[in-house]
């Protein structure tokens, strides 16, 4: 061979590299079979102690329990708000979201807020993105509430593919062409969608379809279901399995998680019938904790309830499956964050995670270690509309602006009962100035919701709450 056929040889290698379909959809670094599947199942309003994994004595999660037999349980588990939007956020993110102005639950525009900024700034990227970059398809089934103007959309945030609602919440068995909020038609970028069934059995549905059409190519799937978020609708086959809890909210909020747990099944299944449960690495999480005043959940053994910063508003069911490559049957124990869910997947996608980029961290080398190994986080800092928290070394310190701060010791009171702030002086202030130091240095809240809010969340603290399990009745 001359030089000049060798020539033209390099170069036709050389061009038919660069165009194979992996360098049109985004390079990617390591080798792709490595990379997982992302399966992200986004439970609403879901009580921690709601899971048979959780010790519920009264509720039934078989799937669940096995999703987490199966993989690492995080037992100190947080997300970044004690509300839905916010918490989402931060998680498709990987930023803790009062560092862009998301302080509030998304709601009507406030006088002298600008709405076109109601939404998910523009200017942060989702970690949806990254992926689609990287190579993946990328599909949200479900509840979005991140914004409801166009610049909002799921599909111009990074998702192919849609099939949902923008609202916080939804009809669970019907929707209407013309309807509003939670009677709006289903939205879908890919086909018509069908009659609402019943809607935790159709987001299913949709999960499973579209685990089929993707088998072949890297995907990220966000399966963001309502349930058991109001309004509490329930299927009555699944309130006779129920039957003998006698307060009618628990049955149907019982009913509502049993049918989710049905259908994390089906998703999982899916996967395992197209051999790709290997392949696949599963979240499971809760958007915020159980709002026990609404829904009839329950956050034993945790105080609190969604829309605070005691544990049972931020402190949530939190697992990631992935067998064959992660360990099974895990607890692990130092506190994460659904904020190192994006740095992880970044990782594990063959992106570069900078220093900066994130508040989160990219979880895997520590939950590979044996053992517990280094913890992955200093602190965690919280800061919702009037409140904020700081969790640093076991210590909890709350901030309310209507009381001194409290502060608890949670590795030997998770369930927040002894403020210890008068008796550790010396913690209070440390803490109250690493919280105040950082929260000053954060920008103005992009939009606000209702001031009754505010009141109502300071009502929330001076509830109380069930600490144990409610016992199976007869
Ligand atoms: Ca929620």
């Amino acid at each position: 061979m001359n030089k000049i056929h060798l020539k033209g040889l390099l170069f036709y290698v050389v061009m038919t590299t660069m165009l194979a379909p992996q360098f049109l959809k985004g390079q990617s670094k390591g080798n792709e079979s490595d990379r997982p599947n992302i399966v992200v199942i986004l439970a609403d309003d879901l009580g921690f102690g709601d899971l048979g994994f959780n010790g519920s004595k009264q509720l039934l999660t078989p799937n669940l329990d096995a999703l987490a037999a199966s993989g690492i349980d995080f037992e100190q588990g947080y997300v970044s708000a004690p509300v839905c939007s916010p918490s989402r956020a931060g998680m498709l993110t990987g930023k803790n979201q009062v560092e862009f102005g998301f302080d509030n639950n998304l709601s009507t525009n406030q006088m002298g807020f600008d709405p076109a900024y109601r939404g998910l700034p523009v200017s942060e990227k989702t970690i949806v993105e990254y992926l689609g970059e990287l190579g993946y398809v990328t599909g949200l089934i479900g509840k979005w509430h991140l914004g409801y103007a166009p610049q909002f959309h799921p599909t111009k945030r990074g998702f192919d593919e849609f099939w949902g609602y923008l609202a916080g919440g939804h009809d669970y068995f019907r929707s209407e062409s013309d309807g509003k909020g939670y009677l709006a038609p289903i939205q879908c970028n890919f086909k018509t969608p069908g009659e609402i069934t019943y809607l935790t059995d159709d987001k299913g549905s949709e999960c499973v379809d579209f685990v089929r059409r993707h088998k072949g190519e890297p995907f990220f799937l966000f399966a963001s279901f309502n349930a058991p978020h109001t309004p509490m609708q329930a299927l009555g086959k699944d309130l006779e399995l129920f039957a003998h809890i006698e307060d009618e909210k628990r049955r149907t909020y019982a009913a509502m998680v049993y049918r989710l747990d049905v259908n994390v099944g089906r998703i999982v299944k899916a996967l395992e019938t197209e051999g790709l449960r290997e392949k696949t690495l599963i979240v499971f999480l809760s958007d915020n904790g159980g709002p026990v005043d609404s829904n009839g959940s329950c956050n034993a053994p945790y105080n609190g309830q969604k829309g605070i910063l005691l544990e049972g508003g931020v402190h949530v069911p939190f697992v990631i499956s992935w067998p064959g490559t992660l360990p099974k049957g895990k607890k692990y124990q130092h506190p994460v964050s659904s904020l190192d869910l994006a740095p992880t997947f970044l990782s594990l996608a063959g992106g570069k995670v900078s220093p900066n980029m994130f508040s989160g961290v990219n979880l895997m080398p520590f939950v590979k270690k044996k053992g517990h190994g280094d913890k992955p986080h200093e602190s965690l800092k919280w800061r919702f509309t009037i409140s904020g928290a700081i969790l640093e070394d076991g210590w909890k310190l709350i901030r309310l602006p209507d009381r001194l701060p409290m502060l608890y010791h949670l590795p030997t009171d998770m369930s927040e009962q002894k403020d210890l702030s008068m008796e550790n002086l010396e913690k209070t202030e440390e803490l109250l100035g690493k919280l105040g130091q950082w929260d000053v240095g954060l920008p103005h809240p992009l939009f606000l919701e209702g001031a009754e809010w505010k009141k109502r969340q300071l009502q929330l603290y001076d509830a109380t709450y069930p600490l144990e399990q409610p016992v199976r009745e007869k």
